[in-house]
């Protein structure tokens, strides 16, 4: 094992007092992550990171709500004068866009076309006008998108459907370090809500493939390098072994409804979010073994 910390993404477990957060983690000179605690009872970390440049700073993720957001902002602030002037929405769900209306002005967006037609439809469907509204100006990247921000290389990828249906990373190749984002939940039981299960395995497929020596997770801690690479490697089981039991359910032709309390996560049941995110994973694995999804 690499290093000697505890693998949760529980807080107390793992040692800190809930009052360490929200933090700012330095990951190398210039790139840090921003950790806050996802909304709910089961307290978890809700992980971002932000690239600082000489021309601005670019923002992978925010996070859930307007106050959490504005926060970030001012974390941002205490690291670097420098503006935010690039953000990746590399999950479009509202627990890492729902306090967008926290951020400056004057921000280009990059977005996969899945999660913009996602975002579009929720502002259309809103029964008041919403707080914020994704910019027609937004840059859509469907498969991959090579820049250089204030001299930095950024690649922002999209490895396949997996958490969102239109999940991006965000490579930067000088420094080995991979923004996963919610196709990465690090010591978080796979949230299936809007998943699609067998393209995710292929997905982390790719991410473990790439050359970095960091993955950042879009929930769960920031962990060191190694701890990070065993980590990734870790949930890419948990995955396999989450959608394997309800195959295996499926195929004994037990109907959903038995198998969500029939199904046995073995060392994932004490993963954060396993007793409510187990019933979601068993319903989506049997809606795309059934052809449904
Ligand atoms: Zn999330």
């Amino acid at each position: 094992m690499a290093q000697d910390v505890v693998r949760t993404a529980d807080p107390i477990k793992r040692g800190f007092k809930l009052s360490d957060f929200p933090r700012t983690v330095q990951v190398s000179p210039n790139v840090y992550t921003y950790e806050d605690f996802h909304a709910g009872a089961e307290k978890f970390t809700t992980t971002n990171m932000f690239v600082v440049t000489s021309e601005g700073v670019l923002l992978c993720d925010a996070q859930g709500d307007a106050e959490a957001t504005r926060k970030e902002v001012e974390a941002i602030a205490k690291i670097t004068p420098q503006p935010i002037k690039w953000v990746v929405i590399a999950s479009d769900h509202g627990d890492h866009t729902g306090g967008n209306s926290s951020l400056p002005g004057g921000i280009t967006f990059f977005i996969h076309p899945n999660s913009k037609a996602i975002l579009d439809r929720q502002a259309a469907n809103a029964k008041r006008p919403p707080s914020w509204r994704l910019p027609a100006d937004a840059v859509l990247v469907p498969d991959k998108k090579d820049l250089n921000l204030g001299g930095e290389r950024v690649q922002i990828l999209f490895l396949g459907r997996a958490h969102t249906g239109g999940d991006l990373s965000v490579y930067l190749p000088r420094q080995k370090i991979l923004f996963l984002s919610e196709t990465f939940l690090n010591c978080v039981f796979p949230a299936m809500r809007s998943a699609y299960p067998s393209e995710w395995l292929k997905a982390l497929d790719k991410a473990e493939k790439i050359d970095a020596n960091i993955y950042i997770p879009g929930h769960g801690f920031t962990e060191q390098a190694a701890v990070s690479k065993e980590e990734l490697h870790e949930y890419h089981r948990a995955l396999k072994a989450v959608i394997e039991e309800a195959t295996r359910l499926y195929k004994a032709g037990v109907p959903v409804d038995e198998a969500v309390k029939q199904a046995n996560w073995g060392e994932y049941a004490s993963w954060t979010l396993a007793s409510s995110q187990g019933p979601i994973a068993v319903r989506k694995v049997y809606e795309e073994l059934s052809g449904k999804l």
